[in-house]
């Protein structure tokens, strides 16, 4: 369960911009979820409930967007996202077909932007 750092962070930036812009509450926060980060949504949710109480973002709605991971290939640079029903195939790039491939993202988990009441 590394959820509990995670949310802690995400409520942190949250009141820190908060107090930046002179928010008197947050209304949502929009994250954005690489699909290989092994984030449980409902988790961050039930984190967040507990941790945000008698904060300003106590309530604030938390938005996922979640991003399929990112591939660049090693023989022509092309950079293509990956898709998890491709997994059964075998992966090869779409420009050229080569096999070298590097995970470029995909675990990635941060504040997009956050909504506030002024
Ligand atoms: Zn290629």
């Amino acid at each position: 369960m590394h959820e509990l750092p995670v949310t802690e962070n995400i409520l942190a930036i949250a009141l820190e911009e908060a107090a930046r812009v002179h928010a008197r509450k947050v209304t949502a926060i929009n994250l954005v979820v690489g699909d290989m980060a092994s984030i449980v949504d409902d988790s961050v949710q039930f984190y967040f409930d507990f941790l945000s109480k008698d904060t300003p973002a106590a309530g604030a709605a938390l938005n996922f967007r979640r991003v399929p991971p990112q591939l660049r290939c090693e023989e022509c640079d092309e950079h293509f996202d990956f898709r998890m029903e491709e997994l059964e195939q075998s992966l090869a790039c779409p420009h050229c077909g080569g096999s070298r491939l590097e995970m470029v993202s995909g675990t990635e988990f941060y504040v997009e932007s956050i909504d506030v009441d002024e």
